[in-house]
């Protein structure tokens, strides 16, 4: 298929407000004026593609090659979605599993979407990813008797291919391995609780070069870290959503900080919700993870009826979209605000699930007598940053990986377990890219250059951050959830404008504060890319379009200074050429 992007016929109008591409920056500085830092590779983000991607950067210590990099995270590294990931990580390391079957399941939850070149290479080098994990120690569960290595199955897997740790703490246990290494490799500094604001491009040419980032630190302020190849792995945007299972670092800086810096942003439609989150008021929505229907927990309606056997042959394994749209409507039908989840008939919860079991406990809730009030939540942005085989946006010197990035693995719709696999593939490759790119440079260090943002203070007044998060949240979760319809989708892209208005203008000095601003710019970028799709696809459910449409089997690519998005045929996603 040819690799050229075509204009789509606009549907509806929704071209981006120009006051989304005004500021390059979010604040003023002048880079000669503040604490300057240079490394080869500079890594944004410390989950799991952030961290795999800065030991291949940084590769063997003790060799000639250069591979300084500096990896920053906003917050803690137990506050990561990948550090919060219970279920899994999806691969095939068994004899009765193939490639082929993965990806036959992985495009079945993609709806028509899934670039089959992302899907092969990812799916095969998963397993040398996670034969590599083993092999670093990673702990997956085991049976006791034979020491054969576990696996569980979540919907939409016909196989039981999830490879899981300490029962439901695959995440923490990741995250575990991934940071034991980075931190034992001197040639890779971590800077924690270093905030990223913008990507730096010092020229104002379109398709500039990244240079690296201008970051706030509470104890150092503002600085400048030059790079050759700085890699955006800054993971998800589950908090634009008031109901999520995304711990409160996922803001969408990484994206928002993308956008403006000229990245292609692509299938932003596709935010995937998972069916089964605790639902207790005051409570956060923790999830209860898919492996817990895996092992035969069962969903309940308000009568205390099993539904999903009528609503999909996989019945509660059928893929998320399905089985969270089955809830929304069955809520809706039946009233009252959640369905139940039972799990009563599943020996052993406490030891398979013990944090969950743990966490059910806190809010007396005995999952081996009781039933469980779940309901679905925001959970994982499929679409994001556009890249290829090797991470590379489409903006010189910065590439992506993770959650951030959009490979075309997932299409319209991720396959349970398959995100961390999408991390650790496509984080090593970035990480590669970056390390070839420095030891094509030798051993001089990056250069700084001079750039300047100047920006006029704001003529609006004060305004209350709090309630624009707050309000933003609940438009998003009311208009732009799991059913959506162009009026009210047409209602959130117009009140975010409005407010957008009087506070994209301002010139705050704290992270929330910026955060809220990225919030706003990509929640807008959201509501517009799913009112633009005027079809039913994957994860994305319009019911006044109730159908996938052949002329939408495209991803939709939005970029700054551009008011309408680009087409792209499918597999020209991942094959992009530079
Ligand atoms: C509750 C939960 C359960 C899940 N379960 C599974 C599962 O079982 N299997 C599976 O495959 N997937 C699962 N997922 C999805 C998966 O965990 C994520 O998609 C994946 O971990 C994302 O990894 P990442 O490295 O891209 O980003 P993350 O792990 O989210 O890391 C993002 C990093 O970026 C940093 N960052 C963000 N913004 C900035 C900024 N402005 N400046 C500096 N640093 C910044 C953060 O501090 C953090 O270090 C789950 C997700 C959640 C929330």
């Amino acid at each position: 298929m040819p690799l050229r992007e075509r204009k789509h016929p606009l549907t509806g109008g929704f071209t981006v407000h120009p006051l989304y591409d005004q500021r390059r920056y979010l604040i003023p500085f002048r880079s000669s004026l503040l604490p300057q830092i240079f490394t080869d590779t500079l890594v944004i983000g410390g989950g799991c593609a952030g961290l795999r991607a800065a030991i291949e950067a940084a590769g063997d210590p003790d060799s000639d090659s250069p591979g300084d990099v500096i990896l920053l995270t906003k917050g803690p590294f137990d506050a990561t979605n990948t550090a919060w990931a219970q279920g899994g990580i999806a691969g095939v390391l068994r004899d009765d599993d193939s490639f082929d079957a993965h990806a036959k399941d992985t495009a079945e939850a993609g709806a028509g979407l899934c670039d089959e070149n992302a899907v092969r290479l990812i799916v095969r080098e998963g397993a040398d990813r996670l034969r590599e994990l083993i092999e670093w120690k990673i702990r997956f569960d085991r049976d006791e008797q034979s020491g054969r290595l576990l696996t569980g199955r979540e919907g939409g897997h016909h196989a039981n291919r999830v490879y899981h740790a300490h029962g439901d703490a695959t995440g923490r246990e990741l995250e575990r391995v991934l940071l034991e290494r980075a931190r034992a490799n001197p040639r890779i500094r971590i800077f924690e609780n270093c905030f990223s604001l913008d990507l730096i491009t010092p020229s104002r040419q379109s398709a500039s070069p990244v240079r690296g980032a201008i970051t706030h630190h509470p104890k150092h302020g503002l600085q400048m870290i030059w790079a050759r190849t700085t890699i955006l792995a800054s993971g998800g945007a589950g908090i634009l959503y008031r109901e999520t299972t995304n711990p409160k670092g996922a803001t969408a800086d990484g994206l928002a900080m993308a956008y403006r810096a000229g990245a292609t942003i692509a299938d932003l439609a596709f935010i995937q919700f998972h069916p089964t989150t605790l639902y207790l008021p005051g409570a956060h929505r923790a999830l209860i993870s898919e492996a817990v229907r895996g092992e035969g927990g069962i969903l309940l309606d308000a009568a205390e009826q099993r539904f999903m056997p009528e609503v999909h042959e996989m019945a509660e394994l059928a893929p998320r979209d399905v089985v969270s749209r089955a809830i929304v409507r069955r809520i809706t039908q039946q009233g009252g605000a959640h369905v139940w989840l039972d799990c009563r008939n599943i020996k052993n919860f406490a030891k398979r699930f013990p944090g969950i079991n743990a966490l059910l406990h806190r809010f007396g809730i005995d999952p081996a007598k009781d039933l469980i009030p779940v309901h679905p939540a925001a959970h994982y942005a499929v679409g994001g940053v556009r890249t290829d085989e090797h991470g590379r946006t489409d903006v010189p010197g910065l590439l992506a990986a993770g959650e951030i990035a959009c490979t075309g693995l997932h299409g319209a719709n991720r396959l349970a377990s398959n995100s961390l696999l999408e991390g650790l593939v496509m984080g090593k490759r970035a990480g590669r890219f970056a390390k070839q790119r420095a030891a094509e440079n030798g051993s001089s260090t990056p250069r700084p250059a001079q750039v300047v943002s100047d920006i006029r203070p704001s003529d609006h007044g004060e305004i209350d951050l709090v309630d624009i998060r707050s309000s933003l949240r609940s438009a998003m979760w009311r208009n732009v959830g799991i059913e959506r319809t162009g009026p009210k989708m047409r209602d959130t892209k117009e009140m975010f404008d409005f407010w957008g208005r009087y506070t994209l203008d301002k010139i705050f000095d704290d992270p929330e504060a910026w955060e809220t601003q990225n919030l706003l710019t990509v929640g807008a970028l959201v509501a517009r890319a799913a009112a633009w799709r005027e079809e039913s696809r994957g994860c994305h459910t319009r019911l006044d379009f109730t159908e996938p449409r052949p002329e939408f089997e495209v991803h939709d690519l939005w970029k700054r200074g551009k008011d309408s998005p680009d087409t792209v045929t499918k597999d020209a996603l991942f094959m992009q050429d530079q």
